[in-house]
């Protein structure tokens, strides 16, 4: 079977890139639309605004809170709120702004213009890597390209508390070399610990952090998460989202880039598509478009490394003065413009959601 493209992995990278597509696309992933998910659906409110996927939105969060171990700061977010959503229902909004057909399998890797799957082979003039931290495709082309190296590693679970605010500790005694969270989402909140050094042993550090705040461990969901940029494109692959390392360090804040760096990525595609890129030309374009994105990434990662290594009572001082004027500002601005929402491309959805709102907290 022949397409114009061939997408391996349907959640928020490859949902991007296929909603600015017009042709003979195909989707293949091993699970169904939103039901692989592994994230704490944290994003800046815009996101899902400028998509028009507000009905997928828990809550809305005016600020974020910072835990050291001895302070508690609060960065205030009015210009440009947070909110938690609902991952099934994003990502159905998402898909039914893209056309095509879409294959329930599990890539294993490419031979020439070929993806191999567990359901057959197919063929596609255009492949993009959407599958994740594992990079499947990217790396059946190049082996060694998605190593362990550079990736978090993260767990949380559900507990049926509200709060408000996303809050995060910086604690070496709850999680050394990493974060723990606590996002409420309407009725009840998702908590989880991270290590940035990527060690999987979390589940002790999860227990101690639920016994903390005198919570239960529900279902654990999680997975590893990288934070250090991957060659983009790959041969003549395009790669996206956690496949080229597009999650941000430190913040973990990766749906956001998936979303930005997915949406450019099918643009140029679509432009192959029409015959006024060549292929080539489409790949040099995307590539340079997320190389101009490095600065932010290399400061967050110098931040992180900072917070793993760094003295205790400077990691104190630094998030303090993060949530006091002028710096409070002048980072959000700029955390913001790196991928601002205001730039995305609202999605053109088929379907009406029939579904009821979800109740959403302010
Ligand atoms: C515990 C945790 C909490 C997080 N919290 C947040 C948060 O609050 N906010 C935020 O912005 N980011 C968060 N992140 C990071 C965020 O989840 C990722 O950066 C984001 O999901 C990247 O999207 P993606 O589409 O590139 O990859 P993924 O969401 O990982 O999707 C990859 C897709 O590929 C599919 N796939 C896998 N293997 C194959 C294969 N062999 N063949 C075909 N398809 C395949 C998968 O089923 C999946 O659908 C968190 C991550 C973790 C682990």
């Amino acid at each position: 079977m022949t397409y114009d493209v061939i997408i391996a992995g349907s959640s928020f990278a490859g949902l991007a890139v296929a909603s600015q597509l017009r042709g003979r696309i195909l989707l293949i992933d091993p699970k169904p639309i939103g039901a692989g998910q592994t994230s704490a659906c944290g994003t800046l409110l815009g996101v899902p605004q400028r998509l028009g996927l507000m009905d997928s939105v828990l809550q809305v969060h005016p600020f974020l809170a910072f835990h050291t171990s001895t302070e508690t700061e609060r960065y205030e977010v009015r210009e440009q709120h947070f909110c938690t959503f609902d991952y099934r229902r994003f990502c159905e909004g998402m898909a039914e702004a893209t056309v095509g057909d879409m294959v329930r399998g599990s890539v294993q890797g490419v031979e020439g213009n070929e993806v191999i799957t567990d359901r057959g082979r197919f063929r596609g003039e255009i492949l993009v890597d959407a599958s994740g931290w594992r990079a499947v495709l990217a790396n059946s082309v190049r082996p060694g390209y998605a190593t362990r190296t550079g990736m978090s590693y993260g767990i949380e679970t559900v507990a049926p508390r509200k709060g408000e605010g996303l809050c995060f500790w910086y604690d070496p005694d709850l999680i050394p070399e990493g974060v723990a969270w606590f996002f409420p989402a309407g009725q009840a909140s998702r908590i989880g610990v991270a290590s940035y050094a990527g060690d999987g042993h979390l589940r002790p550090h999860l227990d101690l952090f639920l016994d903390s705040l005198g919570l239960a461990k529900a279902k654990i969901h999680g997975g590893y998460f990288p934070w250090s940029f991957r060659a983009p494109t790959v041969g003549k692959l395009f790669v996206v989202g956690d496949a080229a390392g597009q999650c941000l360090p430190l913040t973990g804040e990766g749906i956001r880039p998936a979303i930005h760096f997915g949406q450019v990525c099918g643009r140029i595609i679509q432009q192959v598509l029409e015959g006024t890129a060549s292929l080539q030309q489409g790949l040099d374009e995307y590539r340079a478009f997320v190389r101009r994105h490095r600065g932010l990434y290399r400061l967050l990662g110098l931040l992180q490394w900072l917070l793993m290594r760094g003295p205790v009572g400077l990691v104190h001082r630094l998030v303090a003065l993060t949530c006091r004027e002028p710096l409070r500002s002048f980072i959000l601005r700029g955390y913001v413009a790196f991928a601002d929402p205001a730039r995305l491309t609202p999605l053109q959805r088929k379907a009406r959601v029939d579904a009821e709102p979800l109740p959403l907290v302010a």
